[in-house]
């Protein structure tokens, strides 16, 4: 039986989005492949609020998180973490040889405005990286009031991980002022895993181009140029299948209309909210609860493993905790095209199963 997935990605996909994949092949270098990246751009430029270039990149989200803080850094990041997400970016500055700080929040708090300034105050750092949304916590940082920050600091390069909220919650990429905002398919924007977005500013691409070792594959220089200087081409050969289907479901995401979009993923959010409060209690800060995702402490210490066993014998599937909270909370995502009937449905399951245990 095919378990309906509450899970923060991969997530439930429609099945004409599923058959968007399976479309015969066309050739990558042809006018037809330029046409649709050049489409799916357009697209994502409104569903992301800018004027910005996209790159598209044959990878989960993870790879354009380290293309982009390799990428752009050429004297120091900073990398200000507030969970798990925000820890594996500092692993990558660190893995790839970039120099890099990293600021850490305590687990269920947000980066604030205050702590950016001050990182910033000495001059020492040209790259900032922020999890837009912590999908270990549950945590939406407050980007728009970072942002007031980031514009005392025009020369900084502004990477901001939105793998977990993009296309899910409103994230104005221009009026932000963000440089270069990534994503991936499998979470918020409904689609299978292995393509992963990123819209990157001319300032990034610029600065970028002045860092020495930027890698290959990942080199965003290189994702760029191809889409501006070789008509929306890619460098090497990518996943065709993924962009059939983006352009598709991108379709379907501007049909439903972007704002009503966000409002349904706040909606859903509310209702597990009030759940969690009523039977278990919320882990994070009240004030940056997420739209997509919510991690529940599990103040009644049920087994987590028996709760997800049982719902999964119903045809459901949520998520543990994750990394340092894997035994201490569970999560349940609310996000892409899953629907408030689906979200009262999985919550009536879950109260009658733990009625049982
Ligand atoms: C899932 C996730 C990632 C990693 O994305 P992959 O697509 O699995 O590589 C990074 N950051 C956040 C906030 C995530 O939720």
């Amino acid at each position: 039986m095919h378990k309906k997935l509450f899970i923060p990605g991969p997530v439930e996909v429609r099945e004409d989005v599923l058959a968007g994949m399976a479309q015969p092949m066309i050739g990558h270098r042809t006018k037809a492949a330029s046409a649709l990246q050049k489409g799916i751009s357009d697209k994502l430029r409104k569903l992301m609020y800018t004027e910005n270039e996209m790159i598209l990149s044959t990878s989960s989200g993870s790879g354009l998180m380290e293309g982009a803080v390799r990428s752009c850094t050429g004297k120091r990041a900073a990398v200000f973490s507030i969970g798990a997400f925000g820890d594996r970016w500092y692993k990558m500055a660190q893995a790839n040889n970039v120099p890099a700080d990293c600021f850490k929040a305590e687990l269920g708090q947000a980066t604030l405005p205050e702590e950016v300034d001050k990182a910033l105050q000495g001059g020492m750092y040209d790259v900032v990286c922020i999890t837009h949304n912590e999908t270990a916590t549950g945590v939406t940082n407050p980007v728009y009031d970072i942002a007031e920050v980031m514009k005392k600091y025009p020369e900084v390069v502004w990477c901001l991980d939105a793998v977990s909220s993009l296309g899910g919650a409103k994230i104005e990429v221009d009026k932000l002022g963000v440089d270069v905002c990534i994503t991936s398919t499998q979470k918020c924007l409904g689609l299978p895993p292995g393509m992963s977005i990123a819209s990157v500013s001319e300032k990034a691409y610029l600065n970028a181009q002045k860092v020495k070792f930027r890698g290959l594959y990942f080199d965003l220089v290189e994702l760029y140029k191809f889409v501006t200087e070789r008509d929306h081409q890619y460098p090497s050969t990518p996943s065709l299948s993924h962009m059939f289907a983006l352009d598709h479901q991108l379709d379907r995401i501007m049909e439903e209309g972007p704002e009503v979009r966000f409002e349904r993923h706040a909606k859903m959010a509310e209702m597990v909210r009030s759940w969690a409060g009523l039977n278990f209690a919320l882990y994070s800060n009240e004030k940056y609860l997420s739209d997509t995702v919510t991690c529940i402490t599990n103040t009644r210490e049920i087994s987590f493993a028996e709760l997800n066993k049982a719902l999964g014998e119903r045809g459901y599937m949520i998520s543990n905790g994750y990394g340092a909270l894997k035994d201490k909370t569970f999560r349940i995502a609310h996000m892409a095209d899953t629907t408030p009937k689906d979200i009262r449905e999985l919550l009536t399951v879950i109260d009658e199963v733990l009625t049982e245990m």
